[in-house]
């Protein structure tokens, strides 16, 4: 963990450069290099064997510049300033989450192994899923939020299964309906399924609500995973993704990514750090917005039901105490049901003028999609109404935007659907 007596916000704008690095400059430059110079030949030799991990760091020794694919000084800055946030010991940063998400799962698992999954996933982790890691003798098995770890080992026992599990992995909240999964209760049943000289691990994608309103390792998973394309560089001119762990773990990961080549470029490394320093203004903004959206949806006569984190209350039972348990804020996704269907979805996204229609999260500007025909338009529609997706959801990620004018747009564009349903209930 960082020796650290600032919060994070305060230390966004330094740590891990100092401006004697770099000629006094008080940013970091852009280390657009491809190659970095030895003095001599014996300090290669120690620098490799330091990064491919043929010995270990003596007293937290940083390892030397080599190759911009196995490290680079924007990457080296961007992944110590991460881990502060969720005070992880050490990340790796990827050319993108989808990059993070399966150098990650390569690493730990190997034919014959199981993984268990939440569902419902981002659409693009549940194709490597489901498509991939299957092609490699894997054996992958859902679960789903309203369902308790026991149940989950009973089942796992009478498929035989148990003694092979090799992984958890988890979203939460779930896109696009907020759905929360118990991350301590499944970190709990990762170790119950462990065994001497075999550890199972637990691994949560935090985009949602990270890396400010959740930290999972604080309640026992072993790696948080990013895609820094959404709140992490929240401008929506970046991909990339992050890891973060302990420092052993980090270390498999990162010997890893040197050899699928998915590290993160120098410059969009130092995008990152740029856009870390108003993350906490950002992140705070944006959920005070989607507040005040979420209380005007919620009171619409165009709108049956608002799903968002921040109108959870005790009726809401399990889900409820979870939020309070894992969350310290609501966050700023959120999806609403409208009265109608597609046709009435698509004339709210259709008249949307302040709020982009478009796909992605986080950023800075309000975006509005329809998660049954665009982001989650690949999972059959069996499975679709299972997740509680129907053409009547509408998604939006809300910005920093002046509130009174989001409100204003949204109320529009329902205005125009209330139109459109009026005519068609008519005729
Ligand atoms: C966007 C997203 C990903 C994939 O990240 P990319 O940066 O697009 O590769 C993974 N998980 C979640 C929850 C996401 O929203």
């Amino acid at each position: 963990m960082p020796n650290q007596k600032f919060q994070p916000e305060s230390l966004m704008m330094s740590y891990g450069h100092h401006s004697g690095m770099a000629r006094g400059a008080v940013k970091a430059p852009i280390y657009q290099v491809s190659t970095f110079t030895f003095e001599t030949a014996e300090q290669g030799k120690d620098f490799f064997e330091l990064a491919y991990g043929l010995r270990e760091p003596v007293n937290g020794e940083a390892p030397g510049m080599i190759y911009s694919r196995l490290n680079n000084p924007n990457l080296e800055i961007l992944e110590k300033r991460l881990c502060l946030w969720d005070e992880a010991e050490d990340s790796a940063v990827f050319a993108s989450g989808m990059a993070a998400i399966s150098t990650t799962v390569f690493e730990f698992l190997k034919p014959g192994d199981v993984l268990l999954y939440s569902s419902p996933l981002y659409g693009g982790t549940v194709h490597f899923i489901t498509e991939v890691l299957t092609r490699f003798g894997i054996q992958v098995v859902p679960f789903y939020y309203d369902q308790q770890p026991e149940a989950i080992l009973r089942q796992l026992k009478a498929n035989n299964q148990a003694h092979r599990v090799a992984m958890i992995y988890i979203e939460t909240p779930a896109n696009p309906t907020n759905t929360l999964i118990d991350i301590e209760a499944m970190s709990a049943l990762a170790k119950e399924l462990s065994s001497k000289g075999r550890q199972v691990l637990t691994v949560v994608d935090n985009t949602y609500m990270g890396p400010l309103w959740q930290h999972p390792l604080q309640l026992g998973a072993d790696l948080v995973l990013y895609s820094a394309t959404k709140y992490i560089g929240g401008h929506s001119d970046v991909i990339a993704g992050a890891v973060l762990g302990s420092h052993e773990l980090i270390a498999r990961i990162k010997v890893l990514r040197t050899f699928f080549g998915s590290m993160a470029s120098p410059y969009d490394a130092w995008l990152l750090t740029r856009s870390l320093e108003t993350l906490k203004l950002r992140m705070e903004k944006q959920t005070r917005n989607a507040q005040r959206v979420a209380r005007f949806l919620q009171h619409h006569p165009m709108v049956e039901r608002v799903h968002y984190l921040g109108l959870l209350t005790e009726s809401d039972g399990q889900q409820y105490r979870i939020y309070g348990r894992q969350c310290s804020a609501p966050g700023a996704m959120l999806a609403f049901d409208i009265r109608g269907g597609e046709k009435e979805a698509f004339t709210f996204l259709n008249n949307l003028e302040l709020v982009k229609l478009a796909v992605s999260l986080g950023s800075t500007e309000s975006l509005a999609e329809h998660p049954a025909t665009m982001t989650h338009a690949g999972i059959p529609g069996g499975i679709l109404a299972e997740m509680g997706i129907s053409e009547k959801l509408v998604r939006l990620s809300v910005g920093v935007e002046n509130v009174r004018d989001l409100i204003a747009d949204i109320g529009l564009a329902l205005e125009k659907a209330a139109e459109v349903r009026e005519a068609e209930v008519l005729a």
